[in-house]
């Protein structure tokens, strides 16, 4: 066992769909979007830049 890879996770924005649902007013389905937060991957690799607003 020596895979050397970062700890990927399920993108939590499309749900490791690789694309969001846009809806309309009546959550009617518009149109798939690339997630631009996995760039259509569906995982993200876990890293430290997670930004927690701690002094407010
Ligand atoms: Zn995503």
């Amino acid at each position: 066992m020596s895979n050397i890879t970062k700890e990927q996770k399920n993108c939590h924005h499309c749900e490791g769909k690789g694309y969001l649902e846009i809806r309309d007013c009546t959550g009617e389905v518009q149109r798939e979007e690339t997630c631009v937060f996995c760039e259509g991957n569906g995982q993200i690799v876990d890293e430290e830049d997670i930004i927690t607003p701690e002094n407010s």
